[in-house]
């Protein structure tokens, strides 16, 4: 302090604090506390000095902190005394031109209400204008080209700013103060209405008709953040088929957009949990229980007890959900293609499947996916992290080497590191078909580029014919460390709850390449972030037919009826079995000879199996269905398990389920209903899963266990699982932050060859 009582000090913020308003937010408490000083953008984040009385820097740094923009995420402030001098003024200090190097980019963002309030008052001179946005909300990831984050390193670079909104970017006190796509009528983007050959149709309001286009059942094209939507008016029946029919999307269920929280409370129940994460800055869909009867065409969410449901995210949903009580949103692509994002590609890629199209002419940068979550009393859990969330990272628990993590092969994302933070993708897809290729490319050279990282080493997984780690092996310049599918889920969850282990990791899942060359899903490992022990597993059984059985569980029901009953299954009074009698013979043949079959210790293939034989799924229209068809028969309440055993094979803790399958068969002839069966199922997989931990616990004096895996997207299991080990006296943790399905799979791909390379 010197002779004035005046104190001054020098603070350096990092985070996500450019781009995102931090500047004119410190500008005005700064001058709310009578504060002189300065506030700048540097290579790291944000550097500033605030000088004046002791009390008014303490509330400076309190208020720094807990009235932060809602996009602003603060990671450190590292604080330093500085000299106090004759200022007098706060100034917003001109960038050094070195800024965002290391500063993070902000996640797109959904449109604010401040916003929302001008483009619905007709004396704004926005009023209606469809791109309206500030420094609190709009675009962000999907239009940066490069950075810094600046307006000629975006799309709007096209658009040359009018005086008006020019005087708003540069004025501090303005909230679109350096609002990089800032713009209004005069000046920004245009809507376009488009017909089904790409021709401009002639309208004064082409949101209105798009409107109209909608409501007589047509289906429309619009363009969004991320990429194209197909959109149909989600109460009409007869357009919802059109739109699977033409989409080839038979019976995977569609997300809907609703207007507003009283709409969706008139087709699906929220908790307060979803609320609050439906009406989040990211908008995700989030998946909530479907009231029955629904108002909404039964083809929505065929035979589903949830639907996907958003609020709208853009000005431009907000303009053309008027009058409706849900469109039905989903993905511009074919099935299984990535989502298309030009004009002129969606015309070419959705030609015969939209009636028009919604089009404007600010260009997306990268295509990013609508984020998908399911939130339960408490906990908010993602499905797919995406558009909203994406490139926001997941801090570590310690600096690591660089790493580009490539992913697994469905739900594909990749990751890469640098310092203690992890940067997944957004959601790239089935790296199946060639497009999705090229997107995976462009992903990885777009974040490298936008996040200046040069990987020091490259991560995958184990698996010789996954095409991400053909990739990996495709280049000679970086050594490729292989991990292990299941090692590689329970480390992204470690990496989530900054542990490093040993813990028990129980990761449970469809299939992931196991180091014996069979298909490993469940599995009981002794790991920390570097290595694992795999110290049990589900009992194999056949795949028969190898993927073919993911495709049509019954053949996994006939494998677990063969492993259970020998010679008598050919006996066995079963409805499916009864349906397909010689296919079932052939089926068997197949078995006993293990031809083109290899084993799998899988839980997901036991749930689909399971689900077969209880008649409720004889075949899959996409992975997981007949799995989740079994949850979602699963009544609430306590059930009693049925049989199984824990055996003790090489050393191994084997978990057999024969018993549990001919308790399955016996129910069946009893007359034992679906629900009850599915419920007490369920209990058995609780169980069995919890005594090996525990006995693993015993065996080891380790008490964390981690669950991480597809499996663990069935809200019955996870929970059960977490209450029936924490009673145990055990601490259980699953992921939150990152899917524990295969997209989460590259940040432990990354962290675990990170953390090898940093011993
Ligand atoms: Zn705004
Ligand atoms: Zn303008």
């Amino acid at each position: 302090m010197d002779k004035t009582g005046l104190i001054r000090i020098r603070a350096e913020v990092q985070g996500i604090v450019q781009g995102v308003g931090f500047r004119p937010f410190v500008y005005q408490l700064a001058h709310r506390l009578n504060l002189a000083g300065f506030v700048q953008n540097t290579s790291f984040g944000i550097e500033l000095e605030v000088q004046g009385l002791p009390n008014d820097v303490g509330a400076f740094f309190q208020a720094l902190n807990q009235e932060a923009p809602p996009l602003a995420y603060i990671s450190k402030v590292d604080t330093f005394p500085s000299t106090s001098n004759g200022e007098k003024e706060f100034i917003i200090r001109a960038s050094s031109g070195l800024e965002a190097r290391t500063a993070l980019i902000s996640p797109d963002v959904a449109v604010c209400q401040d916003c929302l309030d001008e483009m619905f008052d007709p004396a704004d001179r926005r009023y209606l204008y469809p791109f309206i946005n500030c420094t609190n909300c709009g675009p962000r990831y999907t239009i940066i080209k490069d950075i810094p984050y600046d307006r000629d390193k975006t799309s709007m670079q096209a658009f040359e700013m009018c005086p008006r909104c020019s005087a708003e970017y540069n004025d501090p006190s303005n909230r679109r103060f350096h609002a990089q796509p800032n713009a209004c009528p005069v000046c920004g983007p245009q809507v376009t209405l488009l017909d089904a050959f790409g021709r401009p149709v002639p309208v004064d309001d082409p949101v209105a008709a798009a409107r109209g286009i909608l409501r007589r059942g047509r289906i429309l094209a619009v363009k969004g953040l991320g990429g194209f939507h197909l959109a149909v008016d989600a109460v009409d029946s007869e357009a919802v088929r059109l739109l699977r029919q033409r989409k080839k999307r038979e019976e995977k269920p569609l997300a809907v957009m609703a207007p507003d929280l009283r709409a969706i409370s008139q087709f699906a129940l929220i908790t307060a949990t979803q609320e609050k994460i439906l009406t989040s800055i990211q908008r995700p869909i989030v998946l909530l229980e479907a009231r029955r009867p629904s108002p909404l065409a039964p083809e929505v969410a065929p035979d589903n007890k949830y639907i996907g449901v958003m609020l709208p995210y853009t000005p431009l949903h907000h303009l053309l959900l008027q009058d409706f009580l849900a469109l039905v949103m989903t993905s511009g692509n074919l099935s299984e293609e990535p989502i298309a994002i030009d004009n002129e590609e969606a015309l070419q890629r959705l030609d015969g499947i939209a009636d028009n199209y919604l089009v404007h002419n600010r260009d997306i940068y990268l295509r990013t996916d609508d984020s998908v979550v399911r939130a339960g009393a408490s906990k908010v859990r993602q499905i797919r992290r995406s558009r909203g969330f994406v490139p926001a990272p997941i801090f570590l628990r310690r600096p690591l080497p660089s790493v580009l993590a490539m992913g697994g092969e469905l739900k594909n994302t990749i990751c890469l590191t640098k310092g203690d933070r992890a940067f997944l993708s957004q959601h790239i897809g089935d790296l199946e078909n060639l497009q999705t290729l090229e997107f995976f490319d462009l992903t990885v050279k777009h974040l490298e580029r936008i996040l200046e990282i040069k990987p020091e080493v490259l991560a995958c997984d184990l698996h010789p014919d996954y095409l991400s780690t053909k990739m990996a092996f495709s280049q000679n310049e970086l050594e490729v460390i292989q991990v292990q599918h299941h090692h590689a889920h329970i480390v992204s969850a470690l990496a989530e709850h900054h542990l490093d282990g040993p813990v028990i990791g129980l990761a449970c899942d469809g299939t992931g390449y196991g180091e014996d060359g069979q298909i490993w899903g469940g599995e009981l490992l002794v790991a920390d972030s570097r290595s694992y022990d795999r110290r049990g597993h589900l009992d194999y059984a056949v795949l028969p037919g190898g993927a073919a059985a993911i495709k049509e569980p019954w053949r996994m029901a006939v494998s677990f009826l063969d492993q259970a009953f020998g010679h008598e299954t050919a006996g066995l009074n079963l409805n499916f079995l009864a349906d397909r009698r010689e296919k079932v013979a052939l089926l068997r043949q197949i078995i006993q000879k293990r031809l083109n079959s290899p084993l799998t210790s899988s839980l997901g293939r036991l749930f689909d199996g399971v689900a077969a034989m209880i008649g409720l799924r004889d075949d899959a229209a996409f992975e997981g269905q007949a799995a989740m068809m079994l949850e979602m028969c699963c009544p609430p309440g306590d059930f009693a398990p049925f049989n199984f055993d824990l055996a003790e094979i090489d050393g191994l803790l084997v978990i057999k389920f024969q018993a549990l399958i001919r308790d399955i068969v016996q129910a069946l002839y009893d007359g034992r209903s679906q629900t009850e069966i599915s419920g007490r199922f369920h209990a058995t997989v609780v169980r069995a899963l919890s005594e090996a931990a525990r006995k693993l616990s015993m065996e080891t004096g380790l008490k964390t266990v981690v669950l991480s895996g597809g499996c663990f997207q069935n809200q019955i299991l996870a929970n059960g699982l977490a209450q029936t080990l924490s009673s145990a006296g055990l601490t259980v943790y699953t992921q939150d932050q990152v899917p524990v399905n295969d997209g989460g799979l590259s940040l432990g791909q990354a962290v675990c060859a990170g953390e090898r390379l940093a011993r």
